[in-house]
């Protein structure tokens, strides 16, 4: 039987920059993980391509793979639907890929839920006096605007406890390397390795 891949899932708040980390990762030749486009109801941005970046799909579309129950999760986000179709990731998983999914952190917890056996990274930004200084220096929110972002993101840095790693954001460099390390040290684990190192000893134990 074909060992499962690993499901790896980059979350963290928004404006973290988890999308730079992970198109950083994707460029290391080293890495081989399988990413699972998402699907989202949002427009295309100037570059991006339907199959690529994403798959671009209307709300009504959306709605009817969540009814057939073709989504291992989504969530709304600044009012368009995100998520992650479910044949894809359990293809790869079965055929022994790891699949790596980046998501926003309500779809992370839905994953959370679905698959316990998943290796969940949080990123997130190096200090949250940072983000107030460059929201302030920006001049373009009112301080009150501010204020309910600093909130929102204070929020979102403590769902940092529903993760099983934390990898802060200071260089991208880093974090990528950080993620790859922590992805090394799970191939590791006894309950992964164990199976196969059993079966490979065959009768002798
Ligand atoms: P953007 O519109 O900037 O591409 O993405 C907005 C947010 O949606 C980002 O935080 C991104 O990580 C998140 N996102 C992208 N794909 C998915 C997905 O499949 N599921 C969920 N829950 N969030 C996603």
């Amino acid at each position: 039987m074909t060992k499962r891949g690993m499901l790896i899932v980059l979350s963290g708040p928004s404006g973290v920059g988890k999308g730079t980390v992970r198109k950083a990762l994707f460029e290391d030749p080293s890495v081989d993980f399988n990413y699972s486009i998402s699907m989202t109801t949002r427009q295309p941005r100037d570059g991006e391509q339907n199959g690529v970046d994403y798959y671009f799909v209307s709300k009504t579309e959306f709605e009817d793979h969540i009814k057939n129950g073709e989504m291992l999760e989504y969530a709304k986000y600044v009012d368009n639907y995100y998520g992650t179709p479910l044949n894809y990731v359990n293809q790869q998983l079965e055929a022994g890929h790891d699949v790596f999914l980046e998501i926003e952190v309500n779809g992370a917890l839905q994953v959370r839920a679905n698959c316990p056996d998943g290796i969940f990274i949080f990123l997130t930004p190096p200090d949250i006096k940072e983000l107030r200084s460059r929201l302030v220096g920006r001049g373009t929110d009112a301080l009150e605007v501010i204020n309910k972002r600093i909130q929102t993101a204070s929020k979102e840095i403590h769902m940092m406890q529903n993760y099983d790693y934390a990898v802060v954001n200071d260089k991208i460099e880093n974090a990528v390397n950080q993620i790859k390390d922590i992805v090394r040290s799970e191939r590791l684990k006894v309950k992964r390795v164990m199976p196969d190192y059993l079966d490979s000893l065959g009768d002798e134990i």
